[in-house]
């Protein structure tokens, strides 16, 4: 069952006089329940891709369909709704502010929905509980973005979107984090797209969808992802 519908799907940036063609009517679905990853070269619209899929930004052509409902053309309070309650991000410099523990860093998004999950209880699942009174600057790069990820998912997203979330970590803490997306999305029957240009990430995914030049050129099953040891 298809979660999140692409048909060709065309962007270009302009600056000034230039013109970058960042996706050229490229296609892809996303199932329910599936993690997906997303690799691709630097510039190859793994990133673009990822935005117009969180209603971040708008395709030139094509159409996005989220489970029967068109984002293409929804108006502006829609996107932002839409943003808000059935997506979750996960950034690869974490964006945590600063001046909030991690437990408020969590509370603050919790409150941007109706039912969020407990602060707590989410903290718990990505082992941080004991940190919760904890400034971003006072955990380890792996920690902030396990924040991050508690972040995005206590509003219960239907959809969690990471990009390159493992891209400043060491590949330790890495493969740590993709464990914790993959237990995240098995206990709350969610689904993740995890963008990167990282090939040894690829290897560990059920399905792995391969850009290049602003297309998706190959979209293949792992019969036997590598388990995140
Ligand atoms: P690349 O994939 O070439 O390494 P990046 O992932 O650094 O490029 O950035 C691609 C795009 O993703 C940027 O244009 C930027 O808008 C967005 N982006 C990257 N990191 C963040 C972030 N922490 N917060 C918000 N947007 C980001
Ligand atoms: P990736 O995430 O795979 O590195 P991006 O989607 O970030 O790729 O970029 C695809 C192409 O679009 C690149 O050539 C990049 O330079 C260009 N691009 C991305 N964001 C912008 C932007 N905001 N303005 C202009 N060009 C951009």
């Amino acid at each position: 069952e298809v979660l999140l519908s692409l048909k060709n799907i065309s962007k270009t940036y302009t600056m000034g006089e230039v013109q970058v063609e960042a996706l050229k009517e490229t296609s892809l679905d996303i199932y329910k329940g599936e993690l997906l990853v997303i690799l691709g070269p630097s510039g190859s619209g793994k990133s673009t891709l990822l935005n117009l899929m969180g209603g971040i930004d708008r395709p030139d052509g094509g159409e996005i369909i989220f489970d029967t409902r068109p984002l293409t053309n929804a108006r502006e309070k829609e996107l932002t709704l839409y943003r808000r309650r059935d997506v979750g991000f996960v950034f690869q410099f974490y964006n945590l502010i600063p001046d909030l523990t991690a437990a408020e860093n969590v509370a603050l998004a919790a409150e941007l929905v109706a039912e969020p999950l407990a602060v707590d209880e989410v903290l718990r699942d990505v082992g941080l509980f004991e940190r919760r009174d904890h400034f971003p600057s006072q955990l380890s790069g792996g920690e902030q973005q396990r924040v991050a990820i508690a972040r995005a998912i206590v509003k219960r997203p239907r959809l969690l979107l990471c990009d390159e979330p493992t891209g400043a970590l060491d590949y330790e803490t890495g493969k740590m984090i993709l464990k914790l997306l993959s237990g995240v999305r098995e206990k709350y029957a969610g689904t993740v797209v995890i963008v990167t240009h990282n090939t040894a990430i690829g290897g560990m995914a059920e399905r792995v969808a391969r850009m290049r030049s602003g297309q998706v050129v190959d979209v293949s099953v792992n019969a036997c992802p590598l388990p995140p040891e």
